[in-house]
């Protein structure tokens, strides 16, 4: 791991993490990938989970900036990745504006650990586009409907299929 991550400390305050030197700009097929890649290599960190998947999470900036990762059970026997990413960020943090969210599953739109779904964490954050590799099997809900949400909430979602088995695989071990 060549992050250090503060410890489980997901409060507002904490979002004073070294920012990285900018990265590839989202939007092109190679930047989506490369971000994508990371995310879904930040999987391979989760706690094992018999009961929840183990997903990445990247949140970037407008101009190629990592604002935040963040994996399932990080710090928090709950979070998923999503909500990890977005808790090391300042509430209103005005780049989330422009940033993309690269997950290596499909947002949730559906749980019972929270009362907001991760879908709902994109929307209230006011991100306008999110990567994913992998739509979520009907494992622990049945037809996950984030992408239609968010896609209906006019965010741009973009799928790149060829890393879903690289996002699977973390996740062997609930045979899907
Ligand atoms: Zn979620």
């Amino acid at each position: 791991m060549t992050d250090p991550t503060p410890a489980a400390d997901p409060g507002p305050a904490s979002g004073s993490a070294p920012v990285p030197a900018p990265g590839p700009v989202p939007g092109s097929a190679d930047a989506d990938r490369h971000w994508l890649r990371l995310a879904v290599d930040r999987a391979r960190l989760c706690p094992p989970s018999d009961t929840a998947f183990s997903v990445g999470a990247v949140i970037v900036a407008a101009d190629g900036t990592e604002l935040a990762r963040g994996h399932s059970r990080e710090g928090d026997p709950h979070f998923h990745a999503e909500e990890a990413a977005l808790a090391k960020l300042p509430p209103g943090d005005p780049r989330l504006a422009g940033a993309t969210l690269y997950s290596s599953l499909e947002p949730c739109a559906e749980r019972r650990s929270r009362p907001r779904t991760c879908t709902q964490l994109v929307l209230d954050a006011g991100i306008p586009r999110v990567v994913i590799a992998w739509r979520e099997p009907d494992l622990f809900v049945t037809g996950c409907q984030g992408t239609r949400l968010l896609t209906g909430a006019g965010v741009e979602v973009v799928e790149i299929p060829e890393l879903a088995d690289r996002a699977r695989e973390p996740n062997a071990h609930l045979a899907v």
